[in-house]
């Protein structure tokens, strides 16, 4: 496989064309970003914990019947990935309240939701990724309505599939953020899944395992990554 031009370079990922017209390539860097790429740090390691823990994310949804663009692995810090027409939106459940949940409600952080709550952001960076519904979806014509279905039915889909998974290594999945894309008329997950893109906290001490160290100054960022894929039986060397 040809690794050819740079299609487009995201705040943690730079995404190539290759030699076959249907397959991209996801390049996992170390950057690591907040406040719509206010502030970029190197994260040693990042790019190739995250990149092999998201081929496994991705195989275990396959493997519960998730069609996801993974094709495979390539290195350390690359992935072979089927190219999809993406969807500009981004899909989060929340199992816990966290974050810019607790920020708008006013309800307390650590609060179990049930049943878990779902919502749709706009991609967008100049516009800080605002919150939108399925009307706003519809009326601009972001995606089908039979799309919108799908994403909602597929992200609950991954929430019972990771919350077992991740329950049963220790953890707590508080909420994720995933996104879809267009191939051959399906609905199929693209992105990543990784602790940049989700909440993870240790069962017992609800220490905090994901993005939020970085975002909250905590430290040792990379080493609870390494904690989570390490606790799942990732391997990472
Ligand atoms: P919140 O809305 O609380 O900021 O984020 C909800 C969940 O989605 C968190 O797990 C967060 O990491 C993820 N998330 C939301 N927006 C983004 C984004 O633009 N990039 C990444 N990597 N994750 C996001």
């Amino acid at each position: 496989m040809e690794k050819k031009a740079e299609l487009y370079k995201g705040k943690a990922k730079s995404v190539y064309t290759t030699d076959e017209d249907d397959k991209l390539i996801l390049h996992f860097r170390n950057d690591t970003s907040m406040n719509d790429g206010e502030r970029i740090e190197q994260l040693e390691r990042k790019g190739m914990v995250n990149n092999k823990f998201n081929a496994f994310i991705m195989g275990k949804l396959e493997a519960a019947g998730v069609e996801t663009h993974q094709i495979q692995l390539l290195g350390d810090d690359e992935s072979l990935v089927k190219k999809l027409d993406m969807i500009p939106i981004e899909c989060v459940v929340r199992n816990i309240a966290s974050g810019s949940l607790v920020r708008r409600l006013g309800v307390p952080d650590g609060m179990d939701l049930n049943p878990p709550t779902f919502e749709f952001f706009l991609k967008n960076d100049d516009l800080h990724d605002p919150m939108i519904n399925d009307y706003h979806i519809r009326t601009f014509g972001w995606a089908s309505d039979e799309e919108v279905a799908q994403m909602k039915a597929l992200t609950f889909k991954v929430n019972e599939v990771l919350k077992r998974l991740f329950a049963d290594a220790g953890m707590l999945l508080v909420d994720y953020k995933l996104e879809f894309g267009r191939y051959q008329g399906r609905v199929i997950l693209g992105d990543e899944f990784s602790p940049d893109g989700c909440r993870l906290w240790d069962a017992d001490t609800r220490n905090k395992l994901d993005k939020d160290r970085f975002r909250q100054g905590l430290g040792g960022v990379v080493e609870a990554y390494e904690e989570v894929a390490h606790r799942l039986g990732v391997k990472l060397d």
